[in-house]
């Protein structure tokens, strides 16, 4: 254990010796504590059988933990700069591969097919915060046998992305979370676990990613979402008929009652199946 990267000191000596400064930026918060990195990686319920792809490995802290934990970690860096880092801190392993470049902007399917085929994906992270909700929505985009995503994220985000209908916390990444995957957030994080230390507090979700998706076209449900939560105040009738589609009122309130779902009601309270009967009842083109 000793030998583990994530005690502070051990952490604080290695970017001393490189003369590397966090970039704010780049969502640079590591973290330094060994029972969070554990928790992490236990949390995901990797096993010697399955393969990691993990986003901003930092100087390798995650990323060792699951290299002894998992079968490979395939890690996805932005900042070139920790090369020389990750190189030493990660040069006992061999089942690691770190690919420098923008989570955003790699072919992370091409990336994977091209090492590992139609092997399972399961995800691992301590999230970036500034491009957390992009990252999400691009990895449930991959078109990827994509198994179980296990992220770190801020504690508000983690709140919406579990929340339940009728609560405050309740919206469309909720719903976006929920038409993918089984969310729950597993443990509460404090920002005293990280170097520098965040303003806000921490907390990590895990998901189990549905077998099939819902069936209904994506782009269209999300569209109906979208509209049901602009106008937080308003009845679902008037929030969907006021968003510039091109149905009437009349033919809305229609589309609602083949729905079963009162036109008075918000949209915050409709649960993911009311949505997903909304959006089969809606036209192909509207
Ligand atoms: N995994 C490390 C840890 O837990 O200590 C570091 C986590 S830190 C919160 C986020 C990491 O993501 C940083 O290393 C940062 O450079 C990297 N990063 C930021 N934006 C990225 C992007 N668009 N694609 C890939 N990595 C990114």
């Amino acid at each position: 254990d000793n030998k583990r990267l994530y005690t502070p000191s051990t952490i604080q000596e290695i970017l001393n010796r490189h003369g590397f400064t966090m970039t704010k930026a780049l969502g640079q918060n590591f973290l330094i504590d060994g029972n969070t990195v554990r928790g992490i990686v236990q949390g995901s319920g990797v096993t010697k059988e399955d393969r990691v792809l993990e986003i901003g490995p930092g100087i390798g802290t995650l990323t060792e933990e699951l290299a002894l934990e998992a079968k490979s970690v395939l890690a996805v860096e932005k900042d070139q700069r920790l090369k020389p880092i990750l190189e030493e801190t990660l040069a006992d392993y061999d089942n690691v591969e770190i690919l420098f470049g923008d989570a955003l902007k790699l072919d992370l399917k091409k990336e994977w097919e091209d090492r590992f085929g139609q092997d399972p994906v399961h995800i691992v992270a301590n999230l970036p915060y500034y491009v957390t909700t992009p990252i999400l929505g691009a990895l449930f985009d991959l078109d990827l046998p994509l198994k179980s995503l296990t992220v770190m994220v801020q504690k508000e985000v983690a709140e919406r992305m579990c929340g339940q209908e009728g609560t405050k916390d309740y919206g469309a990444l909720s719903l976006f979370i929920r038409y993918h995957s089984d969310p729950e957030i597993i443990r509460q994080v404090p920002n005293s676990v990280f170097i520098p230390r965040p303003k806000v507090d921490s907390a990590v979700v895990h998901m189990l990613v549905k077998d099939s998706d819902p069936g209904i076209p994506k782009e269209k449900f999300f569209r109906i979402v979208k509209a049901a939560f602009s106008k937080r105040r308003k009845t679902i009738l008037n929030a969907l008929s006021s968003y510039g589609f091109s149905l009437t009122k009349a033919e809305i309130r229609e589309i609602l009652e083949k729905s079963n779902i009162d036109s008075i009601r918000r949209g915050e309270t409709l649960s993911l199946t009311e949505f997903l009967v909304l959006a089969i009842n809606f036209p192909h083109e509207f």
